[in-house]
């Protein structure tokens, strides 16, 4: 496989560079350009794209459930087959560390061979058959059966601090390609060549099963245009996004002012509360400390889980609990954010937050080498003032986290009641505590996409039972997941068939079941 960077797009198969303009990428480390010049697509690349993608539909969608996770798993094995090429230059270009890397590529393998286990299963379809009951009185019930189909292309806007699990190949390409939707992919300026090398793999991989040409494209642009006009697209169905709530959130009022409204599913900003309760704060706070500080600088923070509040009772143990915390963040070195901007909104961030009263700087990390280094910051406020500035729960992107002091339990749970929604929170207790925490589940269920006990936010399984999503602005849809098997929902709809003759049926709605798949059938669920 070719592991040249040549400053390509992929429009519905082909290498296609970009006549509209030129871009660069650009090396984390030092922010300078680097070869090749990538082509921006013109207005017609992006038409193009999109008619392929519509033109595609109809034949990927009709393709069976095997021959769709074949092309998934094709796509892992050519993600596999890019070897160092494609760890080292999503390095240069992220700085993210190459194990990191590394880790990524196999969850992203990972990512797509599990939605291929799902299109494989059938339960997907969410096949549902009331058969017809011609004697009932006073009206007969005619035979109804549903089944769920792909919404139609998808533009993915990919994430910068997940160059691979979130971009190109990530988690909503592989959600909707499983949900039989075409995919067109807005690159993220911020690793351009890796989006290059992925998105050759697809098209490989595309080729290699026989997928319609319009499967898959990539499209590269400089500012917004490419995307605002691949949102306006009429063609483009719905949109997976993750980034910045501005980002999102324009993303969505163009899609809300289509004469075709189209749902946008946008993961934004989250800061994800950790509670500390009082006796594992008393037993436990040391050892909380040293994690809790882990957790905040993995990924130089760059992570939407990053625990970004901590809350807890006020007094001793609390005091000890951030002296401990404190030393080790001072110990921590300060490290390489994605790009320069990402770095400044992270600086002007920490800055604004530090500047507010009643706010005290605990500790600052070790001083930064590099241009684009982040100096991790701990913080710590009380729940009066929290609850006072808004501006305290606007996520600070990067490696820096508040510590709320509460002075009891009411007050504690009224912090969290005026939280924002959230992708996460997090408890810790021990037994003594679960009295405490069972009167906290009501408000964190509401608040939150992820409840989770003594471990830290970061890190996000990619399995059938994950959520990564939650309330606004945490989301844009809080019924969705952008991580985990049930991620595909987002780009399914229900189609009932009324009386339909069985050999116009789809397979997943005949009579004899030739799929063989789990059916809800006269209000049972069976498998004949
Ligand atoms: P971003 O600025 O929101 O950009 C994400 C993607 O969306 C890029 O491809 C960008 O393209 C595109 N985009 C943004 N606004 C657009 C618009 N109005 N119209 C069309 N396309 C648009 O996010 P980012 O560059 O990754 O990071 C910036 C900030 O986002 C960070 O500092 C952080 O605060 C936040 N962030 C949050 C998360 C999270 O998971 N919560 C993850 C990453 C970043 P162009 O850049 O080419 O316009």
């Amino acid at each position: 496989m070719t592991t040249d960077i040549q400053g390509m797009m992929t429009i519905g198969g082909t290498p296609v560079k970009g006549a509209d303009g030129v871009t660069y990428a650009h090396a984390a480390l030092t922010g300078e350009a680097l070869a090749p010049a990538f082509g921006c697509a013109s207005a017609d690349d992006v038409e193009r794209a999109c008619t392929l993608a519509a033109d595609a539909f109809d034949a990927y969608r009709a393709l069976s459930d095997e021959r769709r996770a074949a092309f998934l798993e094709a796509i892992a094995q050519a993600l596999i087959d890019l070897g160092p090429a494609l760890t080292e230059r999503a390095h240069l270009e992220t700085a993210l560390p190459m194990a990191r890397l590394e880790g990524e590529r196999m969850r992203t393998v990972n990512q797509l061979k599990l939605f291929a286990a799902v299109v494989r299963d059938g339960r997907w379809h969410g096949a549902i058959i009331d058969p017809a009951l011609p004697q009932r009185a006073p009206l007969p019930r005619p035979d109804l059966r549903l089944r769920r189909i792909g919404l139609g292309p998808v533009a993915v806007f990919g994430a910068s601090n997940f160059p691979l699990a979130f971009s190109v190949a990530g988690g909503d390409t592989a959600s909707a390609l499983a949900a039989g939707c075409p995919v067109i992919v807005k690159a993220h300026p911020a690793h351009l060549g890796t989006s290059e090398l992925v998105g050759h793999a697809i098209a490989r991989a595309a080729r290699e099963t026989g997928m319609p040409d319009g499967v898959f494209s990539l499209l590269i642009g400089e500012g917004t245009a490419v995307g605002e006009a691949l949102v306006r697209h009429p063609e483009i169905q719905a949109v997976g996004f993750t980034g910045s709530r501005q980002g999102g959130l324009a993303l969505q009022r163009i899609a809300q002012a289509r004469p075709e409204p189209i749902p946008v599913y946008a993961e934004m900003s989250s800061i994800n509360p950790v509670v500390l309760l009082p006796a594992a704060l008393e037993t436990r706070g040391e050892q909380i400390a040293s994690e809790y500080a882990d957790s905040i600088v993995l990924g130089t923070g760059q992570f939407c889980t990053n625990p970004g509040i901590v809350l807890a009772l006020e007094g001793a143990a609390l005091d000890a609990f951030c002296a401990k915390a404190s030393q080790a963040i001072s110990a921590k070195a300060a490290t390489t954010m994605l790009t320069p901007n990402i770095h400044a909104a992270y600086c002007r961030g920490v800055d604004r937050l530090s500047a507010l009263a009643d706010v005290t700087t605990l500790a600052n990390g070790r001083e930064a080498a590099g241009a684009f280094d982040a100096v991790p910051a701990l913080l710590r406020t009380d729940a009066r003032a929290f609850l006072a500035e808004a501006e305290m729960q606007e996520e600070i992107f990067g490696p820096s986290s508040l510590i709320v002091a509460c002075r009891d339990l009411d007050e504690l749970r009224t912090v969290l009641r005026r939280m924002s929604g959230q992708l996460t929170a997090t408890v810790h207790l021990d037994e003594a505590d679960h009295e405490h925490a069972r009167a906290l589940l009501p408000t964190l269920e509401r608040k939150a996409g992820r409840v989770l006990f003594n471990a830290f936010p970061t890190g996000v399984e990619v399995s059938h039972a994950m959520v990564h999503g939650g309330p606004f602005p945490a989301t844009s849809d809080t019924r969705t997941t952008s991580v985990g098997a049930t991620a595909i929902d987002r780009f399914l709809r229900p189609v009932c068939y009324q009386s339909v003759p069985d050999t116009l049926l789809p397979d997943a709605l005949k009579q004899a079941n030739p799929l063989d798949i789990w059916r809800l059938y006269d209000g049972d669920l069976k498998r004949d």
